[in-house]
Order: structure tokens, then sequence, then C-alpha cells
């Protein structure tokens, strides 16, 4: 039996029942492995996601080879992979150098842009406080708009920093409408960390969404703690409807050694699909590229339900 809360909930939540499910693993999930995957094998890994239903699939960063060594083939990853119709591709822009890059390959047509909600994360991760991050990356999103790119804003360490702590919730209010104003189309509300709980995000995002209408939003869970699909579930109850997820939950956490990173692709089409929701992705269709990626980059990661799945198939299931 579902809580009150949640049943007085249900017309509302079968009514909008559309979730857009938004692929991150190729970005967000790769640049956390340390384990070098080949330029063609991403590419193919993008081309098969496509295949799979999603309309947004995170392709690489613009990001230096430096910072994020397993990225440094951006410009061929943007040049390879297919694109289908219907399907954007993201790239994540740092700053306004990435946006050069990005541009300079002439086939970029949406970036990702990142501000913190922390002051001590900001600082670590770009070098400036909120604020003056803010500016850079208001004229990032300004040069892309006129450039005819689609900008997508995400907000970093939404409920807790590992720097800092706890993460005031008003300041996430202000860097998402400050991205909003500044030109994105959605902000997604990032815990980065995954040390979220429903409580702590329900928290934040009714402070958020006191300025910021749900339309405008999506949500990005790390699975650090397994508080991931819980505060979906809460994010859903609240009108959003649109989440970033990423294959076998790929990536992982810097600050805490064998942690899992995002929320996994499968586990939340299982937890959509099952709460009646419509994504137009094949679950199936993503369980066979996660058993093709690990063979094919000799990975060996699984999503609950990727696991589940193919030992069901296997039979070796009791
Ligand atoms: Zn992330």
């Amino acid at each position: 039996m579902l809580p009150n809360r949640l049943l007085a909930n249900r017309a509302y939540s079968t009514a909008i029942n559309r979730f857009r499910v938004v692929e991150v693993g190729a970005r967000d999930g790769l640049q956390a492995e340390k384990k070098f995957v080949p330029t063609e094998i991403k590419v193919e890994l993008i081309d098969r996601l496509s295949e799979c239903g999603f309309q947004t699939v995170e392709t690489t960063s613009f990001v230096s080879p430096k910072w994020v060594p397993q990225l440094a083939d951006h410009n061929e990853i943007v040049k390879k992979h297919r694109r289908f119709e219907g399907v954007s591709y993201p790239v994540l822009v740092p700053n306004a150098a990435g946006l050069k890059n990005a541009l300079a390959t002439g086939v970029v047509e949406e970036i990702a842009v990142f501000g913190a909600a922390s002051d001590a994360f900001s600082l670590k991760n770009v070098n400036s406080n909120v604020e003056d991050s803010l500016k850079k990356l208001m004229e990032v999103t300004k040069i892309a708009l006129e450039n005819n790119i689609r900008v997508r804003g995400y907000v970093s360490v939404v409920v807790g920093c590992p720097y800092q702590g706890a993460v005031q919730p008003e300041m996430v209010a202000r860097v998402a409408e400050k991205l909003l104003e500044s030109g994105c189309y959605e902000v997604s509300l990032g815990d980065t960390i995954g040390v979220g709980t429903v409580k702590t995000v329900s928290k934040m995002l009714d402070t958020v969404l006191k300025s910021v209408p749900a339309e405008k939003l999506a949500v990005h869970f790390h699975d650090t703690y397994g508080q991931a699909l819980a505060n979906v579930l809460i994010s859903i109850e609240k009108g959003i409807r649109s989440a970033d997820s990423s294959i076998a939950g790929l990536g992982g956490c810097p600050y805490a050694k064998g942690a899992t990173g995002n929320l996994a692709t499968e586990d939340l089409l299982y937890f959509l699909k099952g709460n009646g929701f419509e994504t137009g992705v094949n679950l199936d269709k993503v369980v066979e590229t996660a058993k093709w990626f690990n063979e094919a980059a000799g990975y060996d990661k699984w999503s609950r339900v990727g696991a589940a799945m193919m030992a069901k198939k296997s039979k070796s299931c009791c």
C-alpha cells in the first residue's frame, strides 16, 4: 500500500505519464572510470544507445585532456557517432575555451554547462566562487545561443558538498534561476556525490520549486548510498518528469572508493515502467548494450536490473 501522500498524487502522476530519461553514461559515467575506453567503442556505445530510444544521449566533455584523459578524444567522438533523428547529443562544456573547441567541430548542436551550489566545490573545480562562475557560464551560454546551440544547465552538489558538507537549498535555487534566465532550456539538479536522502532532496526541491517550474527541471542522482530511486520517486511526486542516468551505472565517486556511480539507467527504466511511466526506451536493448559494452571494453559493470535480467535469461537464477 502506498503512503497516503503518494496516493493523493496518483491522479497527477498517471495523467502526465511521459518521462524523459537522459543517458549520460558516455560522459558522466566514463569520466569517472579509470580504464580507458577506445574511441571506436565509445562511438559504438553512443550509436547503440541512440537505437535504444533515448531522446537525449550526452556524448562527451570538451574539458582539458589534462583533467579528464578518458575524454581526450572528444573531437573524434562528436564527428564519428551517428545522429539519429529526434535524438539530441549534448556535450559538456566547462568554460569558454571548451565552447570554442566544441564550436570548431562544426557538428555540435547542444551543450551542457554546469554551476555548483557550493563555493568550496566551485573553487576547487573551476577556481571561482559560485557568483564568479555564474558570470562566466552565463557568457558561455550567451555565445552558444548566438551560434544556435541549445544549452542544458547542470547544478552540481545540490544537497551535499565533499568540501563544505550541507548545501543551502536557497543557493541551489539561485543557480538554477540564473541558468534558466541565461537561456538554458532545462536545468538538471545533480546530487554529485550521492548523499541525498528523501528528506534532504525534498527540502531542496521544495525551495527550488518556489521559483522554478517543475517542467524546467531534471534530476541527476548518484547511487553512492543506494538512495537514488527513492530520490527519483520524491522528485516525481513533486512534478518532475526528467532524470539523468548512466548505462550499467557507469561512473564512480572519487570520494568513496568502490562506491557506485550514477543511478543506473536499467534500474531507472525498470522503476519507471513498473510505475506506469512511458519513456520510449527499450530496456531489453539497454541491457544488451551493457552486455556488449562490458565485453568490448573489458569492463564488468552491471546494474542490479541488468544483472537480474541476464541471470533470468541464462536460467541460472533459482
Ligand atoms: Zn553526475
